[in-house]
């Protein structure tokens, strides 16, 4: 439970921390991806409008006479409020506009007034246009009276010794809609992105943390189960030790050989736990040596061969009839390898079984050899098949059997995948289990 809720922690932290630099960059990006576009869209506004005024002021420089209608048309297409001034007073351009009301002539001081302490500031040979006759100065403000922003323009024609302006307005409102527009769209997909992290990064973390959270679930299983399968033996041993005080000589030996046999199941467990620790390090050496495979299994029929004629189980051996090449590995491991593959057979056999031990070259002679351990015993279940070779696993029903401690082939499995080889495991079509090792030459 504890591990339990050490993962859930560490799994929010991971999807915390995958998920929040992610959203921080994401946000970032967009932030500077807006102000580039913003920026970009300011100023192509004006300088379209800058056009528009040369535009006008061309135009207006070829003319005698400046055309109400032509000035309506202009106002009406680009959104512009335009003014024209004489001797200072604002009047009517266009006949839509019946009378300066309050508000244009609101507007047009101060659009004029930006427009003069703009003039005071800047030397006059910076106007940005000038023409004999005719000079216009671009600028920028903002109303005090509506806060509303505007591009201006005033076009100075003197003609004739008389002085006529032209003020022309460009609104920024349309410009901030489209803005606020665009802002509004980066938050929503900013969200979404935000959310669809959150989302993968839970997902993602929870991948990458499972693994680690089996494999400290099977550790503790596994110590449960080890410090389970020490105290027995130890018990037995100290239970014995007590008595051996008080026994006479007779019962002594009796005491002394049941010491001995618990020693050594001791001993078998933790060999195999230092074997296992071992080939999770570099320490796990094969010593490889040109040995001959049939001798091996050999050897492996002659060791387990009592053990078989005691349980009533028949054991065969069969080597191929030609030759064989020697086999460069290291025979104490394989020798090992063998021997848990038919100490297993043995225990999951029932009597007046079979076992064979069969060596043979593989389909390709070039793959090496093949080792099988055919059994008809009580067979493995497809879900077992999946996790037999993993370290510290057992299926439910050996967990009561003594001596098993779900680490035999987790250990062939390191030692064959150390000499480059394969262990697989498949289904007896008699009952029973095939275990293959492919070994090369
Ligand atoms: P154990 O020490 O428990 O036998 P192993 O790693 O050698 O551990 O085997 C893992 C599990 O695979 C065993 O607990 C058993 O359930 C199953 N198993 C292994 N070999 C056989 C077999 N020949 N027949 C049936 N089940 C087997």
């Amino acid at each position: 439970m504890k591990g339990f809720i050490m993962f859930r922690k560490a799994h929010l932290l991971f999807t915390l921390l995958c998920a929040g630099s992610t959203t921080a960059i994401t946000i970032i990006m967009s932030l500077l991806y807006l102000q580039v576009a913003e920026k970009s869209l300011y100023d192509s506004r004006f300088r379209s409008f800058q056009n528009d005024v040369s535009t006008i002021t061309a135009s207006l420089e070829q003319s005698t006479y400046v055309s109400m209608q032509w000035l309506a048309k202009i106002e009406a297409q680009n959104g512009y409020v335009i003014f024209i001034v004489d001797n200072g007073v604002p009047f009517l351009h266009n006949t839509l506009r019946s009378k300066i009301d309050y508000d244009s002539q609101l507007l047009f001081d101060e659009s004029l007034a930006t427009h003069n302490s703009m003039l005071q500031i800047e030397a006059p040979d910076t106007r940005s246009n000038s023409y004999s006759g005719i000079w216009h100065a671009e600028y920028e403000f903002t109303s005090p009276s509506t806060s509303d922003s505007y591009y201006g323009s005033l076009i100075h024609i003197e003609h004739n010794a008389a002085l006529s302006q032209i003020m022309i307005l460009c609104p920024q409102t349309t410009m901030h809609t489209s803005i606020l527009h665009q802002r509004t769209l980066f938050l929503l997909i900013d969200l979404a992105a935000v959310t669809a992290l959150f989302i993968f990064s839970w997902i993602f973390t929870g991948r990458l943390l499972k693994p680690l959270q089996e494999n400290q679930e099977n550790q503790m299983q596994f110590m449960a189960a080890a410090s389970h399968e020490l105290r027995t033996p130890l018990s037995v041993i100290l239970a014995s030790h007590e008595c051996c005080l008080s026994a006479s000589d007779e019962e002594r030996a009796g005491f002394s050989h049941t010491i001995r046999k618990e020693g050594r199941r001791m001993n078998n467990l933790i060999n195999d736990m230092l074997t296992l620790a071992r080939s999770g390090t570099s320490r796990f050496l094969i010593e490889r040596r040109s040995v001959e495979p049939d001798t091996l299994c050999l050897n492996a029929y002659e060791a387990f061969e009592p053990l078989c004629r005691q349980k009533n189980i028949a054991l065969s051996l069969s080597l191929p009839e030609v030759p064989l090449a020697r086999c460069n590995c290291d025979p104490d491991r394989i020798s090992q390898v063998l021997s848990i593959l038919l100490h297993n057979a043995v225990s999951y056999t029932p009597e007046n079984g079979k076992i064979e031990l069969k060596l043979s070259y593989h389909k390709d002679r070039r793959a090496g050899f093949e080792i099988t351990v055919t059994d008809t015993g009580i067979g493995i279940s497809a879900e077992d098949k999946r996790h037999i070779f993993d370290r510290f696993y057992r299926a439910e029903k050996s967990r009561s059997t003594k001596g098993h401690f779900g680490l035999g082939l987790a250990i062939a499995h390191e030692i064959v995948t150390a000499h480059h080889g394969k262990i697989t495991v498949q289904d007896n079509p008699k009952g029973g289990s095939v275990f293959v090792v492919r070994l090369p030459e």
